[in-house]
């Protein structure tokens, strides 16, 4: 769905410049353009129309240098935030660890039984490759500016040695005797409700259709190797908890034609000891003096980056919060930025010298219940019970 395979849509390769890319758009939409089936019966009308639409998207991104190194990388044009070509189910963001499979998994299965009815995959033993989820853990700071990662990956490739056929050299691969190459036996049954044909899959091939005679030595005749690749992530600044960065078509690799699964990386964001996040938000709590709260001070509040010089007001309040603009984390979706808040808690000293107990006491003599707002309030309450 998701990463419907731009090039392949136009019939060029990875590799094809910017000229051969317009050139085969120009081509295609020619041959499937909406006009030229004005006359044609409906079903080909709107398969053509179906084409035509597809061929736009693709050349709509391939066309765009910007769009196509984000195909590219994400195989999405919209980057990290995806899902743009794929419409439902697409994208390179899935939000949620439990994310894993999904629509596109249960839709890519529909599609194969419905349009091969099921005996493609036997026949010809199609695997697509597994997924690989991999849970990467970032420091607060990495995930609130972005960084890059070598992430190792443990995934099954082909055997480059054979290229996936398992077999030494071509001549070594037979056609499987009991299936005769179908890859299915089929068994007719009699039964009370008449004849019945099954197909299963051959047990000596395993569906395959062929026999290697002799295996190659690297994978043993398996075709597959298991291989530890590093995969440069780059993480967006912004990125949160529990997200899943989707590289597609890193995972296992498939084999006889299907698909390579995916690499899910799913990010886990290490807690800060002074920041809380919510969001593109963060939260900070600043404990100040009583005397600082009382009579007003400037206080050096720490932000991700150097320390901003705020003004508190004399008669601060504990729990008093205030916003400093700006100096939250980076919103991945859009240029700006999430807030600041700060709050206020108001340290009572203990371990008091008797000195600083009278010293204290004195000072209370002196205040009146006015002075004491909420004191007051409270005390009127507490009358009318
Ligand atoms: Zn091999
Ligand atoms: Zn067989």
């Amino acid at each position: 769905m998701a990463e419907q395979d731009y090039y392949k849509i136009l019939g060029v390769s990875k590799s094809a410049s910017e000229d051969e890319i317009k050139s085969a758009y120009r081509k295609l939409a020619k041959q499937y353009h909406p006009d030229l089936y004005s006359g044609k019966p409906a079903a080909e009308k709107s398969a053509a129309e179906a084409k035509f639409k597809e061929i736009s998207r693709a050349y709509d991104c391939l066309g765009d240098s910007q769009k196509r190194a984000q195909y590219d990388q994400f195989g999405s044009e919209d980057g990290p935030l995806g899902g743009g070509a794929g419409g439902a189910g697409g994208g390179f963001w899935r939000s949620g660890g439990g994310g894993m499979g999904g629509f596109e998994d249960i839709f890519s299965n529909i599609f194969s039984s419905a349009f091969s009815g099921g005996g493609r995959r036997a026949q010809n033993n199609v695997i697509d490759g597994d997924d690989i989820t991999v849970t990467l853990t970032l420091a607060f700071k990495e995930a609130a500016f972005g960084c890059t990662k070598e992430v190792p990956i443990n995934r099954v490739e082909s055997c480059s040695e054979c290229g996936g056929t398992g077999a030494k050299s071509t001549n070594s691969v037979k056609q499987c005797p009991k299936c005769r190459g179908t890859g299915v036996m089929t068994q007719t049954l009699n039964t009370p409700f008449g004849q019945m044909a099954t197909t299963k899959t051959c047990d000596q091939c395993g569906g395959r259709g062929k026999i290697i005679t002799d295996p190659c030595k690297v994978c043993n005749g398996s075709g597959r190797i298991k291989k530890v690749r590093t995969l440069n992530v780059s993480v967006p600044a912004g990125i949160d908890n529990n997200q899943v960065m989707t590289y597609y078509n890193q995972g296992n690799s498939g084999f006889n034609g299907g698909r390579n699964g995916s690499v899910l990386i799913v990010i886990n964001v290490r807690p800060h000891k002074l920041f809380v996040r919510k969001g593109s938000d963060l939260y900070i709590d600043v404990p100040i003096t009583m005397t600082q709260a009382a009579l007003g001070c400037k206080i050096l509040i720490p932000t991700l980056e150097s320390p901003v010089s705020y003004a508190i007001s004399e008669g601060a309040q504990n729990g008093q919060q205030f916003r400093i603009k700006g100096y939250g984390i980076k919103n991945f979706k859009r240029e700006t930025r999430g807030d600041l808040y700060v709050k206020l808690t108001v340290e009572i000293p203990k371990n008091l010298s008797s000195k600083e107990r009278d010293m204290l006491r004195g000072l209370e003599n002196t205040l009146g219940a006015n002075q004491y707002p909420a004191q007051k309030e409270f005390l009127e309450n507490i009358k009318e019970i």
